[in-house]
This record gives C-alpha cells, sequence and structure tokens, in this order.
C-alpha cells in the first residue's frame, strides 16, 4: 500500500485566488451585462521586450540546424546568462559572486518552494505577515510548519507587517533557524532600506539565521537609496540565500525563468555540528532534480542586459510604475489610506472603518464592478486591508479608479 505525505492533507483546500474566481463567477451570473475590471491577480498584461523575442527567434533557428542544436544544457544555466546576471545584476551594484554561485532555473515560484529539499524538517521558520503563500505552504508539505491553529501554523513564528511598523517587522526577540524576507514586498508594496536590512543581517549572523530573500520585485524600485539584493549588506554571503526572477522584470510570466544565489560561504550545520556549505546541497539537489532552463528561454532572458533590452524593459516598468501613481492618486483623493506602489506595482489599501478584508472585496466587486485580492488571504496581519496591482492595462486602471470614485465618494 503506497501511503501518501499525509503533510499535504493539512494544507487548506481553499487557495486563495479560486475563492476569488468562484466569487467572481457568482457576480457575472447574476450580473452578465457588466463588464469587471481585475486588479487582483499579479501577471503581467504588456508583451515581451523586442530584444528578448528577436534573441528567442534566433536560439529556435539554431536548434534547427545539426552544426548549431543544443541538447541538454547545463543544470545550473549557461555561462552567457550567468555572465550577463553577475555583471549587470551584482558587480555594477558593488556586488561581487563567482559564476557558481548563480543557479538560473524556471522561476522564483519552484525556487522558494524547493529550497526546503536541503533544510532539516524540524528547523523553525519565521515568516513576515501578510506574506507570499508559497513560503508556508511549502513548509507545510514537508511538515517544518505544523499544524493549524486559529489560522497561524504552530512552527512559524509570524512577524507583523503593519501600518504602525511601516511594514517592516520588529527584529524577533527568539532566534529562528530559517527566516524568508521579501522586499520589494508582495503584498503589501513597500521596500526596506539598507538600515533596516542591515540589522536583519546582523540579525541572521548573531542567531545563526538563515535568511531566504526574495527579491522578484527589485527592478521596481525607483529610489536609489534603496538596495536591490540583500548582499549590498555586509556579511549577507555568510546568512543569506537570494531569489530573483524574470517573471516581473521582463515579462517573462509565461516564459518562465529566474535564478537563485547561494553564496559559497554560506553553511548550515549537521545535528554534529559540522557545517555544510549550502552551494554544494543546492547544486546536488538542482543536478538530481532539474534538468536546467531552456536555452531559448536562456537566450531570451540574456537580451534583457543588451541597450536596447534595458532600454524596454525599463520602459514596461515605467509604464506599470505610471499606473501605480494613477491609481494610488486616485484612491488616496477618495480618502483612502494607500501603502505601496512608490517602488513596487502592488498597491495595499486599508479598507475604511474597519471593514473586513472580504467584505471590502465584495462591495468593491459589487459596487464599483472592480476586482482586488482580500489582504488577509495573505496572512492575519492582511486582514483590514486588500491588495491591487498595477500590471493591469492603462485605460483599466483609470476606469477602474473613476468606479471607485463614484462609488465612495
Ligand atoms: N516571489 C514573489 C514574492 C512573487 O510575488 C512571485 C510571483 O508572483 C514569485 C516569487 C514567483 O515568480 P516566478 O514567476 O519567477 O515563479
Amino acid at each position: 500500500m503506497a501511503l501518501v505525505n499525509e503533510h499535504f492533507l493539512k494544507l487548506p483546500n481553499n487557495y486563495l485566488f479560486s475563492d476569488i474566481a468562484k466569487k467572481v463567477n457568482a457576480f457575472k451570473v447574476s450580473h452578465p451585462q457588466k463588464d469587471l475590471i481585475r486588479l487582483g491577480i499579479g501577471d503581467v498584461t504588456q508583451p515581451l521586450p523586442r530584444a528578448s523575442i528577436e534573441a528567442m527567434h534566433k536560439a529556435v533557428d539554431e536548434l534547427a540546424s545539426k552544426d548549431t542544436f543544443r541538447g541538454y544544457g547545463p543544470e545550473q544555466g549557461y555561462d552567457f546568462l550567468i555572465e550577463a546576471i553577475l555583471k549587470n545584476d551584482y558587480a555594477s551594484r558593488g556586488v561581487h559572486l563567482e559564476s557558481s554561485e548563480i543557479f538560473v532555473s524556471d522561476g522564483a515560484k519552484s525556487d522558494t518552494g524547493n529550497i526546503g529539499d536541503i533544510l532539516r524538517h524540524d528547523n523553525s521558520i519565521g515568516v513576515t505577515d501578510p506574506i507570499y503563500p508559497v513560503y508556508i505552504d511549502s513548509n507545510v508539505m514537508c511538515g517544518r510548519a505544523g499544524v493549524l491553529e486559529d489560522g497561524k501554523w504552530s512552527n512559524v513564528v509570524y512577524l507583523p507587517c503593519l501600518n504602525e511598523n511601516n511594514f517592516i517587522p520588529a527584529i524577533p526577540d527568539r532566534r529562528i533557524d530559517i527566516l524568508y524576507l521579501c522586499y520589494p514586498n508582495n503584498p503589501t508594496g513597500t521596500v526596506i532600506s539598507k538600515a533596516e536590512l542591515k540589522k536583519w543581517v546582523n540579525y541572521a549572523l548573531e542567531n545563526d539565521t538563515l535568511i531566504l530573500y526574495d527579491a522578484a520585485y527589485e527592478a521596481y524600485i525607483q529610489d536609489p537609496e534603496i538596495p536591490h539584493s540583500i548582499y549590498e549588506i555586509k556579511g549577507a554571503k555568510k546568512v543569506a540565500i537570494e531569489f530573483r526572477s524574470f517573471s516581473k522584470t521582463a515579462g517573462f510570466t509565461g516564459v518562465r525563468c529566474g535564478y537563485t544565489v547561494v553564496p559559497k560561504e554560506l553553511t548550515a550545520a549537521t545535528l554534529e555540528g559540522e557545517r555544510i556549505p549550502l552551494n554544494r546541497l543546492w547544486n546536488r539537489r538542482q543536478c538530481t532534480k532539474f534538468n536546467g532552463t531552456s536555452y531559448i528561454t536562456q537566450r531570451g532572458a540574456e537580451a534583457i542586459y543588451s541597450p536596447e533590452g534595458k532600454e524596454q524593459i525599463k520602459a514596461t516598468i515605467n509604464y506599470y510604475m505610471t499606473n501605480a501613481r494613477i491609481m494610488k492618486e486616485g484612491l488616496e483623493s477618495t480618502g483612502l489610506k494607500v501603502f505601496g506602489g512608490e517602488n513596487a506595482p502592488y498597491l495595499w489599501v486599508k479598507t475604511p472603518r474597519g471593514i473586513g478584508s472580504w467584505k471590502f472585496f465584495e462591495q468593491m466587486l459589487y459596487e464599483a464592478n472592480v476586482v482586488g485580492t482580500p489582504g488577509v488571504g495573505f496572512g492575519p496581519s492582511g486582514e483590514g486591508y486588500i491588495r491591487l496591482t498595477a500590471f493591469g492595462e492603462r485605460a483599466d486602471c483609470e476606469e477602474a479608479m473613476k468606479r471607485i470614485r463614484r462609488w465612495i465618494l
């Protein structure tokens, strides 16, 4: 008899976005003539940069000829992409990494979800709350999160990110083995300063904590003082793994490409106290379970670092960030309190008069015909907020703001 991994059965059946879809469908059935504007799901709407399209066409042609055909590539990624990453994403910011510290993948969801493979099941974990759900669910699946009690997992330390602390959690008063940080943040759209991030790196150095730093939205940072990488902080290579994605940077949500940085100096302990380099373990894990990102995809990703590619992704990011500005101004003009949206494509909107996230979601759906994402779906501290994304079409963002103004004022 095959036995299931019973930890999977602990996961609540209702997935946030399917709950939203059900409510939206119910609305559509009862109001077939209304057209909805969806500012909920975090997928992009603008096409890939021209430079990537051309590079991918060229790569396809190479595969069509016997002389230039390529089969399996290196599990860690092709040198041409890794070199472009090292030069443009790191050396240009004063961070020097080796090529063997970069692992190209099919995106940050896989890597943030799979990284737990190389870590013992009984490490304690800390998460900022609200949070990108993959961090918790992937820990539930291997039993590391414990059991669900009153909406919280028993082995997870929740670090509330609230208006009162500027959405930067207080340093915990106890040690945590593994800590997830995500900046610019999904869902709150807020960022962390160098000084604040330094406190976390120092905490990790003092407490032998591993930081899993998700920088999937770093390309959206506008303020030159905000760090793009945790390795801009001294000592971080000893304590942090960093995740990056081409999804929101360059519209690769459907193409699939990202990468993970595991510095050589980063170690974790065995029960006997021996220090093991995590780079070695992640390399082993990837070589066993992953056969590399497609050559075509990696050529497409490399192209975003060309002069034209850089201009093209900048234009698209500006488009989304202009949406964010229009939305922030529109919402604020109704008296709503809005966070984020300045260095990230997410707006974190406080619901008025203490209305719950789901209630506000439904009101906005029925009365303004605009779809958001209830903040509580990202964790207990998200209650009383709704997340809107700036990834929509300009005209939809503008129309949504008109509708919300009409509804609220
Ligand atoms: N990390 C965060 C914080 C995200 O919001 C997302 C996607 O929405 C991802 C990772 C996943 O990115 P990818 O498309 O590279 O898997």
